[in-house]
């Protein structure tokens, strides 16, 4: 469902910046001479309106033209996309074709413009591999341009390949990443769209906590025990046991810096570097055991993403990076 066309003399119209009246009479001239073709492949083409009011072209004839598939949330994204990038101060057009300096072809379901910087988001309603994605990705960076996936299917992780799942419907309103399609394009044209824990960004340190019995027969007390800190910044996360929190030094002082409790075992580095709580009454190493009943949360902590930080949990088994919205450090420091 394509945004744009071309008119007898070879302009082009764009449907969202036609007012009213012009598109009415775009219609009716239309309806009489068919003088408007599609960019995709040149075919004649009617006026319609979506039901949540997107303006489009639709090819006369169904059938014979890939880009004739294209469901009423690929509209709706796309013209969103549009939206999105000329409120941000972006030049943003539909349905753009180009080629690489090799002069293989690509064509953009959106591309946006801003000095530079060039970004082509591609919604992709319908299953596509992950080659595939990686091959017309490295089409657009062959021409400069920042690709942008916008999936329906699940999505892999790749600090190459921006991509994100969509979900919901037009009825119940498309979601992204826990955001409004709108507001997570919002944020994109903000810049804001990172992969893994950016430095300068805002992370969340959740510090997880148990109640373990000192298995001392003359102490035997209720222990509060830090079991582990979990990180999470955008769409990023990084699940740190407590034994491994001897390799990240700067979230083991996350630990040592919560508020005093008495019941809470001391967090102690045995020989090897691996990290155990012990007991606050008699100092024996306790073992909380895993998914006892009393998990709670000791703490969540704000960290501002530093070099040395990405440094020490890059390495860590639990260490799951992904495409996400980020908070930027500064603007919450000034918020
Ligand atoms: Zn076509
Ligand atoms: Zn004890």
């Amino acid at each position: 469902m394509p945004l744009r066309c071309l008119d007898d003399a070879g302009r082009s119209l764009d449907a969202s910046l036609l007012t009213t009246p012009e598109w009415a009479a775009l219609t009716a001239t239309n309806r009489h001479v068919r003088h408007l073709r599609t960019t995709c492949c040149g075919a004649p083409l009617v006026l319609k309106t979506s039901r949540l009011g997107t303006r489009f072209f639709a090819h006369l004839a169904l059938g014979g033209c890939s880009s004739g598939d294209e469901g009423p949330e690929h509209l709706h994204l796309k013209a969103l996309s549009v939206a999105a990038a000329r409120a941000a101060g972006w030049t943003a057009e539909a349905e753009v074709s180009g080629a690489t300096p090799a002069g293989e072809p690509w064509r953009a379901d959106v591309l946006a413009t801003k000095g530079r910087h060039r970004i082509a988001i591609e919604v992709q309603w319908s299953p596509q591999a992950d080659d595939v994605t990686r091959a017309r990705q490295a089409r657009y960076a062959a021409s400069g341009v920042r690709g942008l996936w916008l999936f329906r299917q699940a999505v892999t992780a790749d600090a190459d390949v921006p991509a994100v799942r969509v979900r919901g419907s037009l009825a119940t309103g498309l979601t992204i990443l826990d955001l409004s399609a709108a507001d997570f394009l919002a944020a994109v044209f903000d810049r804001r769209l990172r992969f893994g824990f950016p430095v300068g960004t805002t992370a969340e340190a959740t510090v997880a906590g148990s109640v373990a019995r000192c298995w001392g027969a003359d102490c035997g007390a209720l222990v509060r025990v830090v079991t582990a800190v979990d990180l999470a910044a955008g769409g990023s996360s990084c699940h740190l046991p407590v034994a491994e929190l001897g390799a990240t030094p700067t979230l083991l002082a996350v630990t040592s810096g919560l508020p005093a409790d008495p019941l809470r075992g001391r967090l102690r580095m045995g020989r090897d570097e691996s990290i155990a709580a012990r007991c606050f009454a008699c100092d024996r190493p306790l073992t909380p055991r895993p998914g006892s009943a009393g998990r709670f949360v000791v703490a969540r902590v704000a960290l501002t993403v530093t070099p040395v930080l990405v440094a020490e949990i890059v390495a860590a088994p639990g260490y799951a990076p992904a495409w996400g919205i980020t908070t930027v450090a500064s603007t919450r420091a000034n918020a």
